[in-house]
């Protein structure tokens, strides 16, 4: 896939109806939202397009309303909060249909350097099913498309995929810019050593990706619940550790791979163990540390241990990038949080270019504090995910090539 697309810096919006796909998908209580990071790294592009003199329509989803209105899921608070981020109106064009009389009215009225947002696509029932009506509708709205919502790039929906195949011009914005920068040039291009790290609960939910990083990267790192398929697979004793056994001769293959095409593949040495999961999950626990050889039956596995967080820390120390998905062990924890936080703190240190890929990996690295020091911290879990599997993104393959 080409990850060379023309950008807002590459047109001209002036007079022009844009279009702009922005990720507004965020948490709201009792109508009041209650973490704006989205809208506020949405601002950027938004200004760009405004400064130009265009006439920008925002739109995204919220939630799932599954293709019909739902008015707890309305878009209504957003354009309120909008408005006081960007210091001008933003302008709800309230439309049970999205794209329906009152929304056509509310474009057909705007002036250059105006804002409206549309209500949630996916009021429409067509929208996750990229269907072909409701893309119409949308690109009839516009002469010029902007995609800027990375968090949905790995799916075709009609706001993403289908409006930008039919639009004249189709191009991404800032924050998508950045995401195809950091993750796709990383995984595509990246400066060496390159030592990818994964973590996570489960090997299944991550197969392709370890394959596929494989083959990229000089060093990869398995921490995390998943690694115990590896351990068992190379016969250690687990315990009632997190364990996938329909992938054990995976993880045989994966370990074989490493070594045929020279690469290091750093597994546990020593274990964080628990006699029984935390319930609740950050519940005050006994922990009780052992080497990968000594590992008792009746226990669990919950974090790396001291010499593993070394030594993978230490890799990452010779690293010029570092991509980072999953965390090492229970974070969720203070006592399983060490691991996870070993490496992070190691990631912060390092002037490697440093890229965390979105979910519970960018949950850990902020609320450990060291979310100021990553190079990047994509805001899509899925989409960059797939990046990692070195999947084409259909939102990112629409957008027209520089
Ligand atoms: P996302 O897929 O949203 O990007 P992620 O890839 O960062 O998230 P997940 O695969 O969802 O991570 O796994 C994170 C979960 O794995 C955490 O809730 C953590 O508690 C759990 N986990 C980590 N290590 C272990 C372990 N050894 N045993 C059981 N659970 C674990």
């Amino acid at each position: 896939m080409s990850l060379n697309k023309k950008s807002v810096d590459d047109i001209s919006v002036a007079g022009k109806r844009v279009l702009c796909r922005c990720d507004f998908n965020v948490p709201l209580k009792e109508g009041k939202i209650t973490d704006e990071n989205r809208l506020v790294a949405a601002l950027p592009t938004i200004k760009k397009l405004i400064a130009d003199g265009g006439k920008v329509i925002l739109c995204s989803h919220l939630g799932k309303p599954k293709g019909e209105p739902k008015p707890e899921l309305s878009l209504a608070p957003v354009a309120a909060r909008l408005t006081e981020l960007l210091g001008q109106e933003v302008k709800f064009a309230a439309d049970p249909e999205v794209v329906g009389p009152n929304a056509k009215a509310a474009v057909e009225a705007m002036k250059d350097g105006e804002v409206i947002l549309l209500e949630n696509t996916r009021y429409r029932i067509e929208e996750t099913k990229n269907g072909e009506a409701f893309s119409k509708e949308l690109a009839s709205l516009c002469d010029v498309f902007v995609n800027d919502a990375f968090g949905t790039a790995h799916r075709a929906h009609c706001s993403n995929v289908g409006v930008a195949e039919l639009a004249e011009t189709a191009v991404v914005g800032y924050l998508m810019q950045k995401e195809i920068d950091f993750l796709g040039n990383a995984v595509e291009n990246p400066v060496r050593p390159f030592v990818a790290i994964l973590g996570g609960a489960k090997v299944a939910d991550k197969l392709n990706v370890i394959s596929n990083l494989l083959e990229k990267c000089d060093t990869l790192i398995i921490g995390g619940g998943m690694a115990y398929t590896f351990l068992k697979a190379q016969g250690y004793e687990i315990g009632n550790s997190l364990v996938d056994d329909s992938k054990i001769d995976y993880c045989k293959e994966m370990i074989a791979k490493a070594e045929k095409l020279g690469k290091k593949l750093l597994l546990p040495v020593d274990s964080v163990t628990v006699a029984a999961f935390p319930n609740p999950i950050d519940a005050e626990i006994e922990v009780e540390t052992y080497p990968v050889e000594n590992m008792p039956a009746d226990k669990e596995g919950c974090d790396i241990g001291p010499k593993t967080a070394e030594m993978y820390a230490d890799a990452v120390k010779s690293a010029k990038t570092v991509v980072w998905n999953g965390p090492m062990g229970v974070f969720e924890n203070p006592v399983l949080a060490k691991g996870t936080i070993a490496v992070a703190k190691a990631l912060a240190e390092t002037d490697a270019t440093t890229i965390i890929g979105g979910g519970d990996s960018a949950a850990a690295v902020n609320q450990l504090g060291f979310g100021d020091k990553m190079s990047h911290i994509s805001t899509g879990g899925g989409a960059s995910l797939e990046f990692l599997e070195g999947k084409e993104l259909p939102g990112v393959a629409a957008a027209n090539d520089r």
